[in-house]
């Protein structure tokens, strides 16, 4: 570290002397299947981490998520929020990583949740995605409190519910609550696997609906007593392949989104059911269908309102009214979330720009992520603009076989994690 004082040197040689503390916290969290859907073992990852913190000086506090989708006394929506105060007023910079992880699915090499350590990476399902990134603030957290034991203001670590499933469990609920809102905290920082050396400024908008047209029932045979609500369909998908897909194509963004894919618009079909209900092996009975559903994923830019967003989708079902007999149709809202991101001038941007810098001499890469993460919740409900995510590990291994976190990438990050946390809570680069 060339061009760093002895004090700096110091903290970053702490954080390289915990490595070995780092790996095996990583390998403890993930031997934890901390499974979503449905909710396992919620209880047993809370515990680790309030062991853990709770004889390092933080308070804890554990709270369930009352009455969330899928709370039940089976499947607890829990949460911690650890919390260590310092001598003095000052701000509150706040880690939050979620704990659960999605189901491990087929194609591994080694047992998902046996944390196998080998050639420098841990595998298993969450090392990336992302008790590996959890793991590092941790690490880079303790290590800056032995390092400067006396500070302004207050750090805070949670671990958090159902980001998989949405976050209504977990960030969205104590968003609500005011344990992750103004003016509780004033900085926030996700540890998502955005890479090592790139901040990740927040996430394109999203809108669902599920469309339905319908029809009406007769025999297979004699269709033309009938009415096809899945021909109704079909005449929409081709306006979408005719008229708005071309559209969208020309809706490019100036988020920095990564991939570059994900610079325009887009639009997935995410399901399109008609006719008969599925899953019998038979033979089916010959009808015309009455109904026909297609669900809609439409992933929107910050240049873009959501309501122009909605209508684009109304003009064809309304112009389709006209022009096609018997055609009507439902149009029902499923989900929808306003795209975020945080000003580059924002003070916690500024840090981890600055850690980055000095952790591996370039400036970082700034991008936008294609999908959304609890970073809506702690923008929407907490009303904080101040939140970016940054973290170790390879954003494309999420949720693939055989995921892994670097181990150097972790204590890396770490590094940046604890200069980053410094100068928020200081006003000053750690030199
Ligand atoms: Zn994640």
């Amino acid at each position: 570290m060339a061009g760093l004082t002895p004090s700096v040197d110091k903290l970053l040689a702490l954080i390289e002397h915990k490595q070995d503390d780092l790996v095996s916290l990583t390998q403890a969290l993930v031997q934890i299947p901390t499974i979503n859907p449905p909710g396992d073992n919620y209880a047993d990852c809370i515990e680790l981490l309030k062991s853990r913190l709770s004889t390092r000086g933080f308070q804890i506090e554990i709270i369930r998520a009352e009455g969330t989708p899928g709370d039940t006394d089976r499947y607890p929506r829990l949460n911690l929020i650890a919390r260590r105060e310092g001598s003095r007023p000052g701000p509150c910079v706040h880690f939050n990583s979620h704990i659960d992880v999605v189901p491990p699915g087929k194609g591994w090499n080694d047992d998902p949740f046996a944390a196998v350590v080998r050639d420098g990476k841990i595998y298993g399902r969450g090392t990336c995605d992302m008790k590996g990134g959890l793991a590092a603030s941790i690490i880079a957290v303790e290590a800056l409190l032995e390092w400067m034991p006396d500070f302004p203001g207050a750090i805070e670590i949670s671990g958090t519910a159902d980001e998989e499933t949405g976050g209504y469990g977990g960030v969205a609920y104590l968003a609500e609550k005011g344990w992750m809102a103004a003016p509780r905290i004033d900085h926030v920082i996700i540890p998502e696997p955005l890479n090592k050396d790139r901040i990740c400024l927040g996430h394109r908008g999203v809108w669902w609906s599920e469309l339905e047209t319908f029809g009406t029932v007769a025999h297979g045979s004699m269709p033309f007593l009938g009415d096809s609500a899945i021909r109704h369909m079909t005449a929409v998908l081709n306006e979408f392949e005719t008229t708005l897909y071309p559209l969208l194509e020309q809706k490019v963004t100036s988020m920095p989104v990564v991939p570059d894919g994900a610079k325009q618009s887009t639009l997935n079909i995410n399901s399109v059911h008609g006719g008969l209900e599925e899953g019998f092996s038979g033979l089916p009975a010959p009808m015309v269908a009455d109904s026909c559903r297609l669900v809609l994923d439409r992933r929107f830019l910050i240049e873009e309102e959501l309501i122009e967003v909605k209508s684009e989708v109304l003009e064809i079902l309304e112009s389709l009214t006209k022009a096609r007999e018997n055609f009507s149709y439902e149009l029902r809202d499923l989900f929808e979330v306003i795209p975020s991101m945080t000003d580059r001038n924002a003070a916690v941007v500024q840090s981890v720009d600055h850690a980055i810098s000095q952790i591996f001499g370039r400036a970082p890469e700034y991008v936008v992520s294609p999908g959304t993460y609890d970073q809506k919740h702690i923008d929407r409900i907490g009303k904080l603009e101040n939140c970016i995510a940054y973290g170790p590990g390879i954003l494309d291994l999420a949720h693939q076989a055989n995921e892994y976190v670097g181990i150097a990438d972790m204590v890396e990050s770490a590094k940046v994690m604890a200069l980053a946390t410094h100068e928020l809570l200081t006003g000053a680069q750690a030199k």
